[in-house]
C-alpha cells in the first residue's frame, strides 16, 4: 500500500505514526538542516524469497527459485543486463575435456593451489564437481558459446589452470563466448528469468538501503525507489544477497562505478562479520592510465609480456607457466620489474603486452572486444603494436562468509560457526571461500552460477512456496531510515566526490600489490580520518527522485565500511613469515572482521580453513610451496 502523508512538524521518532500496514516516518533533522518537514511514502511487500542484485549470481538464484514456484522479488539498483557481470570477458571454467584430457579433479587441485591453501576444500570440491553440469545447463538455456569445428564448446587456457595435478602442462578449460563471455551469460540468464515471469518479479531502480533483521534472523530488506522517491520494505523468510564486489574502493580498478560493496556494508551494519577482506586481486593487465581490462584470454591465445629491454621477464618468475602463471604471481612480477627500473614508457612505470605476433584473423575472431578496448583506451592497434599495461584492482576475494550451500555464517563468542537464519549470499559479494587468497581467472563466473544455483536449491529444500511470511516489524527499519534522512539533509562542508577520491587514492597507495605493515597502518589511520570526515558530508540535492548525489553518498558510506576492512590486516607480515617457516606451520586461517560503529576501525576473529573434502571422490590437497 502506498500513501503520502501530509507534511508535519519534526517530531522524535518515538512518536512515529502507525496506520494499518502503512507507516509514515517523521523527519529527524541533522543540526545544520533548515528545511526538515518531509514525508516518506512506504509500501510493504511480502514474498516467498528475496534476491538482492540482478547480476549473474542474483539472476541464477532468482530464476532457480522461481522455477521451483517461489514468488521471488529480484531487486536491483541497475537494469539487470547492465550489472557488472556484463563486462566479464575471458571465460568460465569447467573440465569438459573438449580440448585436452581434462578432469574436474585437476580443476579442484588448481583451485586449491591457486587459493594458496586458504580456500575451503569442501566448497572448492562442490564447485569443481558441479561445473560441467552447470555449463551444459547454460548451453541448454541458449548461451552462445564459441565452438570448435566439431561443434563442441571451445575452451581456452587461463592462468593457473593445468592438467594432471600440475604435471601435465597448461589446461584449456575456460569455456568462452569470444571475449564477451559475461555479456552472453547475463543475457542468457535474463532470458531464463523472463521464462518464469509469473514467479520472478523484478524491482529495477530500487536502491536497497539495508537488510531487515529480527531476533538474529534476516526477514527482508528496505529499499528506496529511485524513480519516484518512495520507500519499500520487502519481507520474506529467505533473502539472498548477490550485490557484487567493492572494487570501486580503489582508484584504479576494472570494476564499474556501481561496484561499491553495498551488500558487504548491509551485513556489516547488522554486526555480522566479513571474511578474508584483505585478499584483493590485482589483474596484471589493466590498460595503463585507464584501468580497463585486457582479458587473460589474450595470453591464453599466445600473448606475452615484455619489459623495456624487450625481455620476456615472466620466464624468470614462473619458468613453467610463464605468462600464464596465476594472477598474483604475474602482478607481483610486473611490479618487481617496474621497481627494478625495467618499466616501459617515459616514466618507466608499466610493461608491454604483445599480441601482434598472433595471426590477425585469430585476434579478430577470438578477441574482437580487446581490439576495440585497446584502440579506444590505449590508442593502440593490437595487430601492430603492444598494449601498455599495469596491475589494477580486479576482484575482492573476501566478502560475506557462507558455507558451500550459500548460507551466511558467523562465529559466536566461543569461536564456533553459526548460520544466520534466513540469510544467503552468492557471487562476488560473498565468500564461500572457493578463491582463498587468489581467484583463478574464469572461476568467478563459475562461482556465480554454482552458488546462485545452490542458494535456490537449498531454500527450496528447506521451505515451501506459500510458507507464512515474517510479521511486519516497524522498529526493524527505524535506524536505516534515520540514517537516510540524516544523509539526505546533510549540510556539512565536504562534497561526496572529494571524500570518495581521497578514499580511492588512499587505498591505491596504502593497500596495493605489496602490502607492507608500516604503509598499511598509515592507510588505516587515514581511512579512520575519512570516516570521521564523512560526518561533515555535504549533499546539495535534497529531492527524492533520481537523486544521484544522495545515491553516491550512500554508496560512499558503504565503501568506507569496506575500506576499513581492507586496510586492517597486514598480510605482508604473515607472508614474509611464511617464507621462513616449514609448510605445515603456515599462517592459514580465515579472518572475520567486524566494523565498529562506522568509526573507521574493525575487530578481528578467526575461523579455521576447511581442509576436508565432501566425500572420498577426491582427496584433500595438503599445503605445499606454490610454484608455477
Ligand atoms: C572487466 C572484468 C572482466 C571479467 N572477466 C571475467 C571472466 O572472464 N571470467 C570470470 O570468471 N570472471 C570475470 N570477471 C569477474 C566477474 O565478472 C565478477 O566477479 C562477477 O560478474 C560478479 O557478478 P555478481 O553477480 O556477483 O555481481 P554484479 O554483476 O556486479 O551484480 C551486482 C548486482 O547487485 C545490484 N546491487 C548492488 N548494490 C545494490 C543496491 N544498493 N541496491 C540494489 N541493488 C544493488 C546491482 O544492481 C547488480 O544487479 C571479470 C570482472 C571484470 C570487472
Amino acid at each position: 500500500m502506498n500513501r503520502l502523508f501530509a507534511k508535519r512538524a519534526a517530531q522524535p521518532l518515538s512518536r512515529m505514526l502507525l496506520c494499518s500496514r502503512v507507516t509514515s516516518w517523521l523527519q529527524v533533522c541533522p543540526a545544520r538542516n533548515s528545511s526538515c518537514q518531509e514525508e516518506y511514502a512506504l509500501t510493504d511487500h511480502k514474498f516467498d524469497a528475496i534476491v538482492i542484485g540482478a547480476g549473474g549470481a542474483g539472476m541464477r538464484a532468482g530464476f532457480g527459485l522461481a522455477e521451483k514456484g517461489f514468488k521471488t522479488a529480484v531487486i536491483s539498483k541497475l537494469f539487470p543486463t547492465r550489472s557488472h557481470t556484463v563486462a566479464a570477458q575471458g571465460g568460465v571454467n569447467a573440465a569438459l575435456a573438449n580440448m585436452d584430457k581434462d578432469d574436474w579433479k585437476f580443476h579442484f587441485y588448481d583451485t586449491v593451489k591457486g587459493s594458496d591453501w586458504l580456500g575451503d576444500q569442501n566448497a572448492i570440491h562442490y564447485m569443481c564437481r558441479e561445473a560441467e553440469k552447470a555449463i551444459y545447463e547454460l548451453d541448454m538455456y541458449g548461451m552462445p558459446f564459441s565452438r570448435r569445428p566439431d561443434g563442441r564448446i571451445y575452451q581456452r587456457p587461463f592462468g593457473g589452470q593445468t592438467l594432471d595435478y600440475g604435471k601435465g602442462g597448461v589446461a584449456r578449460r575456460a569455456c568462452a563466448c569470444a571475449d564477451r563471455t559475461g555479456h552472453a551469460l547475463i543475457h542468457t540468464l535474463y532470458g531464463q528469468t523472463l521464462k518464469y515471469a509469473d514467479c520472478c518479479h523484478y524491482f529495477v531502480d530500487y536502491f536497497v538501503l539495508d537488510l531487515i533483521m529480527s531476533r538474529g534472523s534476516c526477514v527482508g530488506c528496505l529499499a528506496w525507489k529511485l524513480d519516484d522517491g518512495t520507500f519499500h520494505r520487502f519481507w520474506a523468510n529467505n533473502t539472498v544477497v548477490a550485490a557484487g564486489g567493492c572494487g570501486r574502493v580503489y582508484f584504479s580498478t576494472t570494476a564499474g562505478h556501481t561496484c561499491t560493496g553495498d551488500g558487504n556494508a548491509w551485513v556489516s551494519r547488522q554486526e555480522l562479520p566479513l571474511m578474508d577482506m584483505e585478499f584483493v586481486q590485482f589483474h596484471p593487465t589493466g590498460i595503463y592510465g585507464a584501468g580497463c581490462l585486457i582479458t587473460e584470454g589474450v595470453r591464453g591465445e599466445g600473448g606475452f609480456f615484455l619489459n623495456s629491454k624487450g625481455e620476456r621477464f615472466m620466464e624468470r618468475y614462473a619458468p613453467q607457466a610463464k605468462d600464464l602463471a596465476s594472477r598474483d604471481v604475474v602482478a607481483r612480477a610486473m611490479t618487481m620489474e617496474v621497481l627494478a627500473g625495467n618499466g616501459c614508457g617515459p616514466l618507466q612505470d608499466h610493461v608491454h603486452l604483445q599480441l601482434h605476433h598472433i595471426d590477425p584473423k585469430v585476434i579478430r575472431e577470438r578477441l574482437p572486444g580487446i581490439m576495440v578496448t585497446a584502440r579506444i583506451f590505449a590508442k593502440v592497434d593490437v595487430t601492430k603494436e603492444p598494449v601498455p599495461v599495469l596491475p589494477t584492482v580486479h576482484y575482492i576475494m573476501g566478502g560475506i562468509p557462507t558455507n558451500y550451500k550459500g548460507r551466511v555464517i558467523t562465529v559466536d563468542e566461543n569461536g564456533c560457526e553459526q548460520e544466520v537464519k534466513g540469510l544467503y549470499s552468492c557471487g562476488e559479494t560473498s565468500c564461500a571461500s572457493v578463491h582463498g587468497a587468489n581467484r583463478l581467472g574464469a572461476n568467478s563466473l563459475l562461482d556465480l552460477i554454482i552458488f546462485g544455483r545452490v542458494c535456490a536449491h537449498d531454500i527450496a529444500e528447506n521451505s515451501c512456496p506459500g510458507d507464512k511470511p515474517p510479521e511486519v516489524d516497524d522498529r526493524a527499519t527505524e535506524k536505516s531510515m534515520e540514517n537516510f534522512k540524516w544523509l539526505r539533509n546533510a549540510n556539512g562542508d565536504t562534497p561526496t566526490a572529494c571524500l570518495r577520491a581521497e578514499l580511492q587514492r588512499t587505498m591505491t597507495k596504502h593497500a596495493a600489490v605489496f602490502r607492507e605493515g608500516k604503509l598499511l597502518k598509515k592507510g588505516l589511520l587515514k581511512v579512520a580520518e575519512l570516516c570521521q570526515q564523512f560526518k561533515d558530508i555535504k549533499i546539495t540535492d535534497r529531492t527524492l527522485v533520481w537523486n544521484t548525489d544522495l545515491v553516491e553518498t550512500l554508496e560512499l558510506q558503504n565503501m568506507l565500511a569496506n575500506a576499513t576492512r581492507l586496510d586492517e590486516l597486514d598480510y605482508g607480515a604473515p607472508m614474509a613469515g611464511q617464507k621462513k617457516k616449514p609448510i605445515d606451520e603456515h599462517w592459514r586461517k580465515h579472518t572475520m572482521t567486524y566494523v565498529l560503529d562506522n568509526a573507521g576501525c574493525a575487530s578481528v576473529k578467526y575461523r579455521p580453513v576447511v581442509d576436508t573434502t565432501l566425500d572420498d571422490s577426491v582427496a584433500p590437497i595438503p599445503p605445499a610451496p606454490r610454484t608455477y
